[in-house]
C-alpha cells in the first residue's frame, strides 16, 4: 500500500528579493513498511523534502499526499495533531533533553498523549528500551551517553508513539562509520519490528546503500531511484 505519493512537488523560498527553488517538481510513492534513503549533497533539497513530508512546511505546489491525508490543506494545529499521531522524527544532534534520564526521554512523547494509562507508557518504553539495547541506560542522563548510545535512545523515542512513519534527517552525521552503520541496521530492524516506515535522508555514500529505495536529490531534482536489494520473488 502506498504511504506517500507527491507530484510535482515544488518548494521555493523567498527571502526578500531572492527566490531559492529548493525542490523543482519533485515526484514519488513510498510504499508502507519500506526503508527508503534520500541522498544528495549539502544544498540539494533533503531538509526541505523531509520536512514536507514530515508536515513542518508545505510546498509552494504539487500535490503530496501522506497516510491518505492532503497534508498541504492542513492548518498549523491540524498539522501537529497529525504529525503527533503519525510521525515520528530522529535528529542529526539527537535532541534528547538533557533533565530527563533515558526512560524519561523515551516516555516523553507519551506524556502529550493523556489517554495512555502510566503502567502502559512504563511497559512500552521498558520494552523499547530493550529493542534498542539500551535497559541497562535507563537511568543515565544524555550528558552520560556516548553519541551512538544517544542516537539509540533517539530511535526509541520515535516509535514510542507507534507512529506510521518515521523521518531522520541526516541521523548518522555526528557519528563514526561503525556507529553508523550500527544506527542504521538497528533502524532497519525496527522498522519489521513495528512495520513502521522508514526514511532518511545522508550525503554519506557508505550508509546509503543499507537503504531499501534509494532517491539521489541533485538541485532541488530526483535525478534517480534505485532499488538496492530486491526482494526474491
Ligand atoms: P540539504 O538538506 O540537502 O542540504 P536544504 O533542503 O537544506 O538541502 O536546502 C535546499 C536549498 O534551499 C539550499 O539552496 C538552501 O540554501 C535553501 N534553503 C533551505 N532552507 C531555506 C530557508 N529557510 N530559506 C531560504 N533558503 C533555504
Ligand atoms: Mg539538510
Amino acid at each position: 500500500m502506498s504511504l506517500i505519493l507527491a507530484r510535482d512537488i515544488v518548494k521555493t523560498y523567498s527571502t526578500g528579493e531572492i527566490e531559492v527553488q529548493a525542490l523543482r517538481k519533485v515526484s514519488f510513492e513510498i510504499m508502507e513498511g519500506s526503508f527508503v534513503a534520500f541522498a544528495g549533497p549539502s544544498g540539494s533539497g533533503k531538509t526541505t523534502l523531509l520536512n514536507l513530508i514530515g508536515c513542518l512546511d508545505k510546498p509552494t505546489a504539487g500535490g503530496l499526499v501522506v497516510a491518505e491525508m492532503a497534508v498541504a490543506r492542513l492548518n498549523r494545529l491540524q498539522a501537529a495533531k497529525f504529525r503527533g499521531k503519525n510521525i515520528g522524527f530522529i535528529f542529526q544532534n539527537f535532541n534528547l533533553m538533557p533533565v530527563l534520564t533515558t526512560f524519561e526521554n523515551i516516555e516523553y512523547p507519551l506524556t502529550m498523549v493523556q489517554t495512555l494509562p502510566a503502567q502502559e507508557r512504563a511497559n512500552r518504553v521498558t520494552a523499547l528500551l530493550e529493542s534498542v539495547g539500551m535497559a541497562d541506560q535507563r537511568n543515565k542522563y544524555p550528558e552520560q551517553l556516548s553519541g551512538g548510545q544517544k542516537q539509540r535512545v533517539a530511535v526509541a523515542r520515535a516509535l514510542v508513539t507507534r507512529p506510521k512513519l518515521v523521518l531522520a534527517d541526516e541521523p548518522t552525521a555526528n557519528l563514526d562509520h561503525d556507529t553508523a552503520h550500527m544506527i542504521i541496521q538497528l533502524m532497519k530492524k525496527m522498522t519489521e519490528e513495528f512495520n513502521t516506515t522508514f526514511i532518511f535522508s545522508t550525503h554519506d555514500s557508505r550508509i546509503i546503500g543499507e537503504a531499501e529505495v534509494i532517491y539521489t536529490l541533485e538541485d532541488g531534482r530526483i535525478t534517480n531511484r534505485e532499488v538496492a536489494h530486491a526482494q526474491p520473488v
